[in-house]
Formats: structure tokens, C-alpha cells, sequence
């Protein structure tokens, strides 16, 4: 198990009845301390806002493109999937709700900082025939 991340957050402000307001994305969660969001990863701590889940992945993966929301984009190639635990959606038919929807996410999480994820994708890339940089295709 890794320890939790807490990672400053940005885009919040304070506000005058004593909570901090989220303002990532529109569900402007209003947080008094020790509270979390609707997303469940960014909370209230020590009167500033944090982020618990930079650098922790809940999962990597070689992908089709195909399974991408990305419409003829280099059919037939590959795409390094990665993604954290918590959103700030609630859809009733969510087939990743165990990992969206999370209050277990230190047992599910492995480290992965922004580094270790650039190097890794830089080695597949190296080492595959199907995957393309993004960067380089854009
Ligand atoms: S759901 Fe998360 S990202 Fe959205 S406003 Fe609330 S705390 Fe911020």
C-alpha cells in the first residue's frame, strides 16, 4: 500500500462563510475542513485544498486506439492508458464505478508520478510497432 498524496490543489477560493470552494470543475464543491468533494480526491486540509491521488495510478494499460474517443485517429495503433481513482461524475451505468466511485483507493493505487509515466510510455514507444506518440501525431 502507498501512502496517500497531498498534493496542493489549485483553483480554489476561500469564501466567507468559512468553507473553500472548488473550482475545477461545475460542481463548485463548497468544503469545511476534512471534507472531500463529490469526486472524493480533492479535499479540504489544513484550510487549503489538496489532491490526493497525483502521482498514484489506479491502473495502467496498452490500448486499441479504437477503445478512445478519438474518430480515425491512426486506426489499427495503440495508446497507453493510465488513470487515477475518484470523479466527479455520477453516471448510473459507469462500468469502472469500483475505481470511479472509490473509498478504498490506498489498497487500489500503485505509485506513478508524471516522470515515471513519461519514461514509461517513452520505453513502450521504443520497444512497440502500434504505438504512436500523441505529441508527435498532433
Ligand atoms: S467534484 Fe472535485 S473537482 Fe469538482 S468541484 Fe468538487 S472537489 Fe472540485
Amino acid at each position: 500500500m502507498i501512502k496517500e498524496s497531498r498534493h496542493p490543489g489549485r483553483y480554489w477560493h476561500r469564501l466567507e462563510n468559512d468553507r473553500i470552494q472548488c473550482d475545477l470543475c461545475p460542481r463548485d464543491c463548497k468544503l469545511r475542513e476534512g471534507q472531500r468533494g463529490a469526486c472524493f480526491v480533492r479535499m479540504r486540509q489544513d484550510d487549503q485544498m489538496i489532491l490526493t491521488t497525483y502521482g498514484r495510478s489506479s491502473g495502467f494499460c496498452i490500448d486499441p486506439i479504437e477503445k478512445k474517443p478519438l474518430n480515425h485517429f491512426y486506426p489499427g495503433s495503440s495508446v497507453l492508458s493510465f488513470g487515477t481513482a475518484g470523479c466527479n461524475l455520477a453516471c448510473k451505468f459507469c462500468q469502472n464505478w469500483d475505481i470511479s466511485k472509490s473509498r478504498d483507493m490506498d489498497r487500489l493505487m500503485d505509485q506513478a508520478s508524471p516522470d515515471a509515466i513519461a519514461i514509461a510510455a517513452e520505453k513502450l514507444l521504443s520497444s512497440s510497432n502500434t504505438l504512436r506518440p500523441l505529441a508527435a501525431a498532433l
